[in-house]
């Protein structure tokens, strides 16, 4: 069954590159009425997956989807259009030019945390470069995927756009064919086993994996502005975002300053009580019993080796509940700073010299993001040249995912390739090299054989006068 339906959009992919550019457009005008015409039912699935707050999907999962289509309908005649480039002098004559072509048949697959945006957002791009796709949304959000399915189907042809559903089996099944480009969204464990299945075919890959997002807090940043943002970053989504910050280094001078704003700020987010933040309609719920009991072991881990919970703590397992927390005196050995932690436990580590942040940064994995609250140029000058990151913020968080303008992606363990706007046009696209010759070619007819002195003593004047 998944066979034929690849058999088909291989067929049909050879049809779509034999089309004008104004089909890409129609596509992506019904993928944004699709949405627009059904915001109350993603809402409404979303809610149901994991009580995600209404706010929170239209500004997470709905604009940025909106957003990309947009900005694709936009840009895309000038992304396409084939690039002319410069010519060396021992081509002199010829004409050179990038193509873009579409990749072929591509796979998408998704993660739960972001279940509409994640997946859709790739679409965008795999279809505004004139793709035939497969999509995987995630088993852990079954109403949105069943959604997904549903309006995928009414909107596109099976041998444009298809949506498969179900768990790792039947990426499995799905990774066993020659994709011309697979898109990967998920951790970095499943990452690697997707490279590895792609090696099979060579397929080229997009890998958006996860990791631990680092957030600097010095002495000079704006402390009340800092824990406002942070909190945001963290907390929306229930702390289960690829780039939220998942443990702060705070200057220990400003520690305590520091704290008293942040607990200011998701009291007044969330409530000031256990119980007004347990009834918070703003926070999420943890999308497995299974993820909140691993939350539960990194706190209960954390306290073991002499941690302490400073703020929130609260789990309840029956209904996925776990309450921002902070967590203080932290072993750097102990789970919670070795795995990524995907969930509202937010680790503080104090430093005095902004050196002793930079190198706990370097000694671990390359982070997905990366932030830095500060008003010292120096400071964040040493923090931009002495470390890797995906993407970095400058006294704000996460933000940087939503300028289409900015590539989104990660480095090393966090990832492979970005996307978003023309970078996502790219990822679905294969830059094809276009020489045209002119009758000015014969001249290179010096470089065929025989090779007389009379030649070779020419190639010789050549390299001494650096013509080449
Ligand atoms: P995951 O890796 O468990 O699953 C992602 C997808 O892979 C799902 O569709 C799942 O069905 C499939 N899958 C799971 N196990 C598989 C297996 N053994 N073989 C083949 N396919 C398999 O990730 P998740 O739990 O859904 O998402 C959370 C992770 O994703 C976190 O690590 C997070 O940081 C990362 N993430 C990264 C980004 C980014 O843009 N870089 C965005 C969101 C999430």
């Amino acid at each position: 069954m998944i066979e034929q339906i690849f058999l088909h959009q291989k067929a049909y992919a050879l049809q779509l590159r034999k089309e004008s550019i104004d089909t890409r457009f129609e596509h992506l005008d019904s993928l944004e009425k699709m949405i627009e015409k059904n915001i109350a039912e993603i809402t409404a699935a979303l809610a149901q997956d994991f009580k995600k707050p209404e706010a929170e999907t239209l500004i997470t999962e709905v604009f940025p989807v909106l957003h990309e289509i947009r900005h694709a309908k936009k840009h895309l005649r000038k992304w396409a259009r084939p690039k002319k480039v410069r010519t060396p002098l021992l081509l002199t004559g010829t004409k050179n030019q990038i193509y873009h072509e579409p990749r072929g048949v591509c796979l998408i697959i998704g993660p739960w945390n972001y279940p509409f945006q994640l997946l859709i957002c790739p679409l965008v791009a795999a279809i505004a470069a004139g793709n035939c796709i497969f999509l995987k949304p995630s088993e852990f959000t079954p109403q949105t995927s069943h959604l997904v399915a549903k309006l995928i189907k009414e909107t596109f042809s099976e041998e444009h756009i298809t949506v498969v559903e179900g768990g790792p089996e039947k990426t499995q099944d799905l990774l066993l064919l020659p994709f011309d480009h697979i898109f990967f969204t998920g951790s970095t464990r499943v990452g690697k086993i997707v490279m590895e299945a792609a090696s099979k075919h060579l397929s080229s890959v997009t890998l958006e994996l996860g990791g631990k997002s680092p957030t600097i807090i010095d002495s000079s940043a704006n402390l009340k502005d800092a824990a406002e943002k942070i909190a945001w970053g963290k907390f929306v989504n229930a702390a289960q975002t690829c780039v939220a910050p998942d443990y702060l280094l705070v200057q220990q001078s400003v520690l305590s300053e520091f704290k008293k704003e942040l607990i200011s700020k998701v009291d007044g987010f969330y409530g000031k009580s256990a119980l007004e933040k347990k009834n918070s309609p703003d926070l999420a719920r943890i999308i497995s019993g299974k993820h909140a009991e691993r939350l539960k072991h990194l706190i209960d881990d954390a306290i073991a080796t002499n941690a302490e919970v400073t703020y929130g703590g609260e789990v309840d397992l029956a209904s996925h509940y776990v309450a921002p927390t902070l967590i203080e005196k932290v072993d750097p050995h102990s789970a919670v700073m070795k795995e990524e932690i995907f969930g509202p436990l937010l680790p503080i580590i104090t430093y005095n010299e902004i050196s002793e942040a930079i190198h706990f940064i370097n000694e671990r994995p390359k982070p997905l993001a990366l932030y830095i609250y500060s008003h010292s140029e120096m400071n964040i000058q040493d923090v931009l040249k002495q470390t890797t990151a995906g993407g970095v913020c400058i006294n704000d968080s996460v933000i940087h995912f939503s300028n289409p303008h900015l590539p989104f992606g990660g480095v090393g363990e966090s990832g492979l390739g970005s996307y978003h706007g023309v970078y996502g046009f790219k990822a679905f696209s294969h830059e094809k090299a276009v020489l045209r010759q002119s009758w000015m070619g014969k001249m290179l007819r010096l470089i065929y054989p025989p090779y007389t002195t009379q030649k070779l003593n020419l190639f010789k004047t050549a390299l001494r006068w650096r013509l080449f």
